[in-house]
């Protein structure tokens, strides 16, 4: 595995890169799939085990790591800072509850059309915005 690890780490920083284009993509896939053949067949020859069960191995390893690799990621995100209190608007909105039919009024948002609460797990919906 550790041939691989290298190649993992730049493969991550330049798909990152906002200024890759799609096109570059394909010759950097053949790469992975060359590099994880590399890994496949060194791990077969050192362990004694058939390709096609190193394969599986291998495949189902760098699945594990890209997932948990992702929950990493999102845990790792903070969510993003309040704006500060001269770009807030005020705001007169009322929501309901579809569901259970609680009401919530909204007094100052981000903007003038904000996203809407969420209550049961819903979206609310918007009453009328009070004048
Ligand atoms: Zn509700």
């Amino acid at each position: 595995m550790s041939e691989l690890e290298p190649a993992a780490g730049t493969d991550e920083d330049a798909s990152e890169d906002p200024g890759s284009q799609p096109g570059s993509r394909w010759p950097r896939r053949l790469a992975w799939l060359g590099g994880i053949l590399v890994v496949v067949v060194v791990i077969a020859l050192v362990a004694g085990t058939s390709l096609v069960a190193t394969t599986i191995a291998v495949l189902a390893g760098l699945l594990i790591l890209r997932t948990g690799w992702f929950f990493l990621q999102s845990f790792a995100t903070p969510p993003p800072e309040p704006p500060e209190p001269g770009k807030l608007r005020k705001v007169k909105l009322t929501y309901r509850c579809s569901i259970c039919g609680a009401e919530v009024r909204m007094t100052v948002a981000g903007s003038e059309d904000p996203e809407p609460p969420r209550h049961c797990l819903e979206d609310m919906e918007l009453v009328a915005p009070i004048d």
